[in-house]
């Protein structure tokens, strides 16, 4: 028999062994690699260093790759610059007024989180609620499963005040640590989507962002939303039902980023619409603008796919019941609008990177990005699905899924 101490240090050894230790070399293998920015590398190894990328290799090697993706398509991580990770059901089934105080609010915000990791987003923007902060920055220690988070704290809308308050709102947001800004233009779909704050309103809340070097995401439909939005300097647009050539090319012209929303969210609402009837603006006439709002949707991302240099980005609005549906964007943007499946592509990982001013960190698969990246089952460019059948997840260099393509398509 082992003398007690001997038996403590067996145990110490067993549980000090590292499964992947952060200075370990990981080297991944696929048949095909797509590099986010357009590149395809044909039987390429990835590798790994902490939570880094420090080489891409094709052709032949030596060396016995940790994880043999074998036929599968690697892509970097997928990112989403639109979803409510806070947005949940109840324990009734209904969806939860958020006020974000409460520990039950934030377990539903980190199960959202790892839904939408195990989806393949290893970075979303959260436009954005309160207890956000504390997620992002618990994902961001590294334990908790979760994809990067982005997010806005609060809103401004048509109430937050004179121009000068909002100002002054702006640089408090700086202050409080929002990554963006988040701006209403225009009421909700719900209530037809007209613009809602002033010119002057939305000039000093884009204008306040621009000086401290904020980025802004404004919500708009209408043109009139949008062009008012544009004008005042505002970088991002959401939705953009309404969206007319007139101001696609606007946006175009401006370099500004479009985020139309035509996949995941009203769907979503649609789906679940016994979770939100009554409550709020979620009455008979909402939901009535939201089923015309898919066709309309249909007829504005044909438009918007065709406008020269619009750089769509791939957002979905994800509220409660659409997290880890996200990249049913990107399928429906291909299949509605005709989108290029590369083009989805990128809009999802080195464009979005971009509008997140994050383009030299993620989004791209080359040394010195983190290795953020996933795997899919089949080829994205000549089948768009792949991309919601994802069998690996790698998030700055740890694996956080790894599962058999077949399990994929038994269960999806
Ligand atoms: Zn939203």
């Amino acid at each position: 028999m082992r003398s007690k101490p001997a038996a403590i240090a067996a145990l110490l050894a067993l549980a000090t062994v590292p499964v992947f230790s952060q200075s370990q070399t990981i080297r991944i293998h696929a048949a095909t690699v797509l590099d986010g920015t357009g590149k395809v590398l044909r039987n390429a190894t990835i590798v790994v260093q902490g939570s880094k990328i420090t080489a891409i290799d094709t052709g032949s090697t030596t060396a016995t790759p940790t994880y043999d993706l074998g036929a599968l398509t690697v892509t970097p991580g997928l990112i989403d610059v639109h979803a409510h990770v806070g947005w949940h059901f109840d324990k009734d089934g209904r969806y939860a007024a958020r006020r974000g105080d409460s520990s039950e609010e934030m377990l539903y915000s980190a199960e959202n989180a790892y839904v939408t990791l195990m989806a393949g987003f290893t970075t979303i923007q959260s436009p954005g609620q309160a207890n956000d902060v504390q997620l992002r920055d618990a994902v961001a220690r590294g334990v908790l499963p979760g994809p990067r988070i982005l997010t806005s704290i609060r809103q401004l809308n048509e109430r937050s005040g004179t121009p000068d308050q909002i100002r002054e709102q702006v640089r408090q947001l700086k202050k409080d640590g929002a990554d963006v800004v988040k701006i209403f233009a225009s009421a909700s779909i719900r209530d037809g989507g007209k613009q809602t704050m002033t010119d002057a309103q939305l000039q000093a809340a884009c204008g306040e962002a621009n000086t401290l070097g904020m980025r802004t995401m404004v919500h708009a439909h209408s043109p009139e939303s949008i062009k008012a939005s544009v004008n005042a300097g505002c970088l991002q647009i959401e939705h953009g039902v309404f969206a007319n050539d007139e101001v696609l090319k606007l946006m175009a012209d401006k370099g500004v980023f479009f985020d139309p929303n035509v996949g995941v969210v009203l769907q979503n609402y649609l789906r679940n619409r016994v979770h939100y009837e009554g409550i709020g603006n979620y009455n008979a006439e909402g939901f009535a603008y939201m089923e015309k709002g898919v066709k309309i949707n249909e007829e504005m991302i044909k438009k918007a796919v065709h406008t020269p240099k619009l750089m769509l980005v791939n957002g979905t609005d994800a509220v409660a019941g659409a997290h880890g549906h996200n990249a049913d964007e990107i399928v429906e943007r291909v299949r509605q609008g005709g989108q290029k499946q590369m083009d989805a592509v990128i809009s999802a990982t080195s464009l979005a990177a971009r509008s997140m001013r994050l383009e030299k960190t993620i989004g791209t698969l080359a040394p010195g990005f983190e290795a953020d990246l996933v795997a899919l089952d089949g080829d994205p460019l000549s089948d768009i699905t792949a991309v919601t059948r994802v069998a690996f997840v790698m998030k700055g260099g740890k694996v956080y899924k790894h599962v058999a393509p077949t399990a994929l398509r038994t269960t999806h």
